[in-house]
């Protein structure tokens, strides 16, 4: 049971007499060294195995518990000799099916459908005109027929179209109240856990939070009760909304339950489906976990984790392509990320505020991944890499399968249009519309916020490769609009910010009075 897997409601767990069934589970601290993991994230994972284990034995289930330095393939190779062969569900994580390939090629690992997924890849493949670009509206559509989900009897989407995200882009202003997030009991299990992590990974970053590790199926319930009643009814509306007086507003928080697999994807849509609350709101989520997540890894599974991706030779061989970081950037960037993003302070209120909600938690919701910190970085030209291994160090819900799709093709446009139709950069006036960050900032967004004139430089800086998008020829016009002088002022603020942010300097008003 990988540490991905935790459920005994699919795969071959479910269906097995637990008295005639074991079970290998195996904590490895060279996968949790594999990168500086938020300290959050490795407790979780490690107090969920060990209760996930707990919970298998006393269902009668035998459980092998390996602690092992090195590859799982290490570990498992003399168990599967001494068990007579192992069976797992297809691995999400490449990184981890990477590991297991020798011990599946040669049949001592056998491999079986992951049955956690609500889609198949010849849905995926259906869905699309063929090769890329993909499009995540396209697949939707065809999931949601296939499976019935918020269909009427007709064959018609409930409420007469598929999708309601143009009414979820409301900003929140306090009221309706944000929910309070659930406190998980705490146990020895998991304080042995917190005290191990605390220890061991004495360097690593992120805040350990003992009431919010939720690491049995009971604080998994208990979770996802508190998100259907006290998040779900508001959950479309406030979709795209962003505040300093709270981290994740209506989101649910239950991406790291969902990958893994302590709630399945396909009970939450069900029941979301079902529930007694706006259409909006539930279309809205469904259009997450049906929609964004399952298409997140297609694109992952057609892409070899965006190594091979159209136009590009690729690594040259199968040892090659499994050892080397996929580093697809199309507009060239490749500056190294900012000391802001590990918590120095930039002066920039909406970035400060988010890497410190995420350096304390491992959570921040969608929009201030996508519109602060991708954005940010990509209007800096930050390379695409660094910042998903940072996304990837520093978030809870960060897995393979799940994060590079979202930062290399979403987030950061590395892929260009493999999935996305333009690049998700914007100036403060989208910053300051959606959020009240800036109400606390030292920038003025009308005024002398840097954010907007980076913005207009980036669109400068990448005119070549963007003329052809007709996604930005409305952006592009604005831009050749756009006096030489101003041009050149955009020029000089990005060159300004991003020297200083590399260094790790705070930026202030003085530094740009008339900026715009
Ligand atoms: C730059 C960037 C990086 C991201 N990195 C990750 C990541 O490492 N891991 C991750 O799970 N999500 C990632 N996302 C997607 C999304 O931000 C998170 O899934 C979501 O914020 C999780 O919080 P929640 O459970 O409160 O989500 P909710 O808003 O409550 O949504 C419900 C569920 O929908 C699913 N979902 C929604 N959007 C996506 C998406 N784009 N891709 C996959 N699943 C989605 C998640 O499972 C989520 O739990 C990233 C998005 C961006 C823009
Ligand atoms: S004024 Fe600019 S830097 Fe400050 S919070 Fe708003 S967008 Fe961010």
């Amino acid at each position: 049971m990988p540490y991905d897997q935790l459920s005994d409601r699919i795969g071959p767990l479910s269906r097995l007499d637990p008295d005639h069934t074991g079970i290998v589970v195996v904590e490895s601290p060279w996968k949790a060294a594999r990168r500086p993991y938020h300290r959050q994230k490795l407790a979780l994972i490690l107090a969920n195995l060990r209760h996930f284990a707990l919970e298998q034995a006393a269902r009668g289930v035998a459980v092998r518990h390996v602690v092992a330095d090195g590859p799982y393939r290490d570990s498992l190779a003399p168990l599967a000799e001494e068990l007579g062969g192992l069976t797992m569900m297809e691995p999400a994580e490449r990184e981890l099916r990477v590991d297991l390939a020798p011990l599946v090629g040669d049949g001592r690992l056998r491999l079986v459908p992951h049955e956690g997924w609500l889609t198949t890849s010849e849905q995926f493949a259906s869905s699309q005109k063929g090769p890329p670009p993909w499009r995540m509206d396209a697949f939707y559509r065809q999931v949601r027929r296939d499976s019935g989900l918020l269909m009427d009897e007709r064959g018609k989407p409930v409420g007469g179209k598929f999708s309601f995200d143009a009414e979820n882009r409301q900003p929140w202003t306090g009221d309706p109240p944000a929910p309070r997030e659930p406190v998980f009991p705490r146990d020895p299990v998991k304080e042995e856990v917190l005290e191990l992590v605390a220890v061991s990974f004495a360097d690593n970053p992120g805040e350990l939070r003992p009431d919010a590790l939720h690491a049995t199926q009971a604080d998994a319930e208990a979770l996802w009760a508190w998100a259907k009643t006290e998040c779900l009814p508001h959950f479309g509306p406030y979709e795209d909304a962003m505040s300093r007086r709270s981290e994740g507003l209506f989101h649910t928080r239950i991406s790291f339950l969902l990958h893994v697999h302590r709630l399945l994807p396909a009970r939450v849509v069900h029941e979301v489906a079902a529930l007694d609350a706006p259409l909006s709101c539930r279309e809205g989520f469904v259009r997450q976990v049906l929609g964004w997540r399952e298409f997140m890894r297609h694109v992952h599974g057609r892409t070899d984790g965006f190594r091979d991706l159209p136009g590009s030779p690729g690594p040259k061989s199968a040892a090659a392509a499994a050892s080397t970081p996929a580093t697809p950037s199309v507009l060239g960037a490749d500056l190294p990320l900012p000391p802001a993003w590990w918590g120095k302070p930039s002066g920039l209120h909406c970035l400060d505020g988010v890497v410190d909600s995420v350096l304390r938690t491992g959570y921040s919701h969608h929009i201030t991944r996508l519109m602060v910190l991708a954005n940010l970085a990509t209007l800096l030209d930050v390379s695409p890499r660094e910042l998903t291994d940072w996304f990837w160090a520093v978030y809870t819900d960060a897995f393979d399968w799940v994060v590079e799709p979202n930062v290399l093709g979403m987030g950061t446009f590395g892929a260009g249009e493999l999935m996305t139709t333009k690049p998700y950069v914007s100036g403060a006036a989208y910053i300051d519309r959606l959020s009240d960050y800036c109400a606390g900032c030292r920038f003025d967004p009308k005024k002398n916020c840097p954010v907007t004139p980076l913005y207009w430089a980036f669109l400068a800086r990448h005119e070549p490769e963007l003329r052809g998008n007709p996604r930005m020829r409305l952006a592009l016009a604005s831009l050749r609009k756009r006096s030489v002088e101003r041009r050149r002022r955009d020029a000089e603020i990005f060159e300004v910010v991003s020297q200083h942010m590399r260094a790790g300097r705070e930026l202030d008003p003085t530094l740009f009075a008339a900026a715009d």
